[in-house]
């Protein structure tokens, strides 16, 4: 027997069930540290046009390296299949992410049936996507028609020296700046997210502070994280949030704005001018797995609970051995409840020997 615990509303209720035993619809599941399932990142690729340092080395993902065969991918109806259980289990957002995921073909149809999924309440569930920008505005208007709720774009300068740099890539800036703009056009809401490497690009902190205020998106500065186990991560190439804030707060005056919801991960800032907003991730200096309601679905369909983690459970197997929905909500229920990670806020002890995933194969 196998506990498993839900809670439906504010009202918490344990129960146990046994691990083959489907959840009620309705009820969200919640952790071993209590944590409820509120979000699904789903890596579509793990390919990319893009080598950034931090996340895909060229020396690593070089013509040597082996991605994965097409067959071996989940189908946009297995995706969809997964999601729809997810959802009867409490998830209420989905974010689609790679590699970069607009390099699978057509991601706009997978968009469209995700929207159409609901939670047990009947809310539609909020499709999202992180993309490197640079087929965007090919595919911003298709992906708002399909129903794609709002996109963050990674991009980490605004200098193009510096973004090549980052990026190993030949694009420019204002390539990825055009898809910002047409995604904008099209009415989808933007965040902008850039990795922050002491002593490599904090000299763009401020141009791209400068240039996103007043632009209505958002700009959230990440910490470089010890993702994977090939970028060469290094705790002296970590500029913390608090250090990033100081410089930005040096020339604009800014104030904290409050979370809008339990498991939100960046700390947010508004300019006292209203400039606008930005944020803070901090997961190296301020982990926040406390609150963090995520898992991760690869692109051959293992679940992964943490971003740190070295093992997944594979999906795929249930998916294409004619398992029924209740057996994956049971198995899915089964997995989550036993979750017990909280890699960044071990960070550094002893315990963590083991190979971790890369980013650009489970993605943000
Ligand atoms: N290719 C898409 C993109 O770049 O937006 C989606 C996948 S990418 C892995 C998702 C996010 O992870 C990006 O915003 C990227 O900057 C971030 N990322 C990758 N490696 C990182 C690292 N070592 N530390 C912090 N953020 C990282
Ligand atoms: Fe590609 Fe995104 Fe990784 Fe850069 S961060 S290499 S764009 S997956
Ligand atoms: Fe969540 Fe793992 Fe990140 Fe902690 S380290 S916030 S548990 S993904």
């Amino acid at each position: 027997m196998s506990k498993v615990i839900f809670h439906a509303d504010s009202r918490y209720a344990a129960i146990a069930a046994a691990p083959s035993a489907a959840p009620g619809a309705g009820a969200a599941l919640l952790d071993a540290r209590r944590r409820p399932l509120r979000d699904l990142r789903i890596s579509v690729t793990d390919r990319c046009n893009f080598r950034c340092t931090y996340c895909m080395p060229r020396e690593v993902f070089n013509a040597h390296h082996e991605f994965m065969p097409h067959g071996a991918l989940l189908s946009f109806e297995e995706i969809t299949r997964v999601a729809r259980v997810a959802a009867q289990l409490g998830v209420q957002k989905i974010r689609l992410t790679g590699g970069e995921p607009l390099l699978r073909k057509s991601l706009e149809a997978l968009v469209e049936m995700l929207a159409r999924l609901s939670t047990p309440q009947g809310r539609p569930l909020e499709v999202t996507l992180t993309t490197n920008g640079t087929l965007l505005a090919k595919k911003a208007q298709a992906l708002k028609d399909a129903g794609l709720s709002r996109v963050t774009v990674s991009l980490d300068a605004l200098d193009d020296h510096m973004f090549e740099r980052m990026s190993d890539s030949q694009v420019s800036v204002k390539r990825v700046l055009e898809g910002i703009d047409v995604a904008a056009r099209v009415g989808l809401p933007v965040k902008v997210n850039m990795v922050v490497r002491k002593g490599l690009n904090d000299g763009q902190i401020l141009p791209m502070a400068r240039h996103f205020r007043h632009s209505g998106h958002i700009l959230r500065f990440i910490e470089f994280m010890d993702v994977g186990s090939t970028n060469g991560w290094n705790l002296r190439e970590v500029l913390t949030g608090a250090e990033i804030l100081q410089r930005i707060a040096a020339e604009f005056p800014l104030e904290p704005v409050q979370a809008g919801y339990r498991g939100e991960v960046a700390n947010r800032w508004r300019y006292a001018d209203d400039g606008g907003e930005i944020g803070l991730i901090t997961s190296m200096s301020q982990p926040f797995c406390g609150d963090c309601t995520r898992a991760r679905l690869s692109p051959e369909g293992k679940l992964f609970l943490c971003l740190f983690a070295s093992q997944g459970h594979d999906l795929r197997a249930l998916l294409r051995g004619g398992a029924g929905d209740g057996e994956i909500a049971a198995r899915l229920a089964g997995i989550w409840s036993a979750r017990d990670d909280r890699y960044s806020e071990l960070r550094g002890r002893a315990t963590q020997a083991e190979e971790k995933i890369e980013m650009s194969y489970i993605g943000g």
